[in-house]
């Protein structure tokens, strides 16, 4: 760097941290004091008030847990975007690219070279942010993981990103190589098949990795589950249980998959925990998912998005690059040096996104809800799951509205309760 651009660098570098910082005490002071997480009073005394339900101690872990948590989640996204403007700025990336140029000469080696240091700073860099998560969820004891089990997932986890990371990076700059200005249409149109791919192997090549998965093991309980899975068309096979107890003391299921590998997944926590009539609610809340189809409409909304989104990126790019580039030291945008500006800007426009995609989610939840609730007419059993669920995660029955759009992909468990109680009182009018 020429010796007029260092100073410069360091003001960027300098305003770039104290923003940061200002982001984080004004999200402390907006989680911490002014965001009211109280019930309205119309609520007070009923099955939505946590207060009829949670003992006082659970009452304050709760809102204390939840707060940490919320603030945890806004202070790690733009500590990443933070990491990828500093090394940028002082021509980190640059390092690595020529470290990986000593290293090898073909492209896609060199390529594979620079993911692993910058995988390796990033995965140093937010290490302690993961951990102090961990910790506190140690703490608040819905953990159960030991730290070496905790470790491991989390070199399993920079071991699958980094194997990703290769294979879309790869695609994504040889893209950029070959088509100068539509590269982002190609890697749009290429997108579409690695993504089922990807939702294709998930629960069969990767989940294992994680967790021990297998049929249910109560088998009266089983009985049960399937006859209501039969009454939808879900096929025996597609329901599996997952060892989580070793790791958490939170509840859940999910859907997951597409094709021959979709299934239905109920955490072991969730059998052990729960009655049965509650665990038939929330298998009947994942056959809505899985009888309307939400993975695919889920898959079809990340295409159109991502078209977007892709465009967005490259416009963006192509101009940034091109002012600052030189300053960063990375030749052109085709370097893979460029990397991290194509990571910040898809991360800030996610982030952007997310309270669209989470609304669409929380759609989707509640249609899955009015599905069971349909299909089980229990209403009693879903609200004990919804406090059920409330007491095992320590979550908040009203975020603060930033929490529920950034955060929220369910509805919040006021809204929840609330309909359930008036899908009850419409049922007695009809
Ligand atoms: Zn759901």
């Amino acid at each position: 760097m020429d010796k007029e651009g260092r100073p410069l660098v360091r003001k960027w570098a300098l305003r770039a941290v104290i923003a940061y910082f200002l982001f984080g005490a004004a999200m402390y002071v907006y989680l911490f004091f002014l965001a009211d997480t109280a019930i309205p009073d119309m609520y007070k005394g009923t099955s939505i008030d946590p207060a009829t339900f949670l003992n006082s101690r659970e009452l304050m872990l709760s809102e204390e847990y939840s707060r940490i948590r919320n603030l945890m989640f806004f202070l790690a996204t733009p500590y990443q975007w933070l990491f990828y403007y500093l090394i940028l700025l002082f021509g980190i990336s640059a390092m690595f690219e020529r470290w990986a140029g000593k290293t090898a000469k073909w492209f896609p080696l060199q390529t594979i070279i620079y993911l692993f240091w910058l995988s390796l700073a990033t995965f140093v860099v937010t290490f302690p942010l993961a951990y102090t998560s961990y910790l506190f969820s140690k703490t608040y004891n819905i953990s159960t993981q030991h730290f070496s089990s905790w470790m491991k997932d989390q070199f399993l986890d920079f071991w699958v990103g980094y194997a990703t990371m290769c294979v879309v990076v790869l695609v994504i700059y040889s893209m950029m190589k070959k088509f100068k200005k539509k590269w982002w249409l190609a890697v749009w149109v290429l997108s579409i098949p690695f993504s089922i791919l990807m939702m294709f192997i998930q629960p069969v090549v990767i989940d294992p990795l994680y967790n021990d998965f297998y049929p249910l093991k109560d088998k009266q309980l089983e009985m049960k589950i399937l006859s209501l899975a039969d009454e939808a068309d879900i096929p025996a096979e597609h329901v599996y249980e997952v060892d989580m107890s070793k790791k958490t003391n939170a509840l859940n299921a999910y859907v997951t998959g597409v094709g021959s590998n979709s299934r239905i997944v109920l955490w072991d926590t969730t059998l052990e925990r729960l009655d049965d009539e509650e665990v038939l609610f929330i298998m009947a809340h994942e056959m809505g998912h899985y009888v309307e189809k939400h993975i695919y409409k889920g898959i079809a909304g990340y295409v159109l998005l991502s078209f977007v989104g892709l465009w967005l990126t490259a416009k963006l790019m192509e101009l940034w690059v091109r002012k600052r580039g030189k300053v960063w030291k990375v030749d052109s945008m085709t370097s893979i040096s460029s990397l991290p500006a194509f990571l910040l800007i898809t991360s800030i426009l996610l982030f952007a996104a997310s309270p669209l995609t989470n609304w669409v989610s929380r759609y989707q939840e509640m249609r899955a809800d009015r599905y069971a609730l349909e299909m089980t007419e229990d209403r009693d059993a879903a609200v004990r799951t919804f406090q059920d669920l409330t007491r095992a995660g320590l979550s908040q029955v009203n975020p603060p509205y930033l929490v529920k759009i950034f955060r929220y992909g369910h509805p919040t468990m006021l809204e929840r309760i609330k309909m359930a109680d008036e899908f009850e009182k419409q049922k007695d009018e009809d």
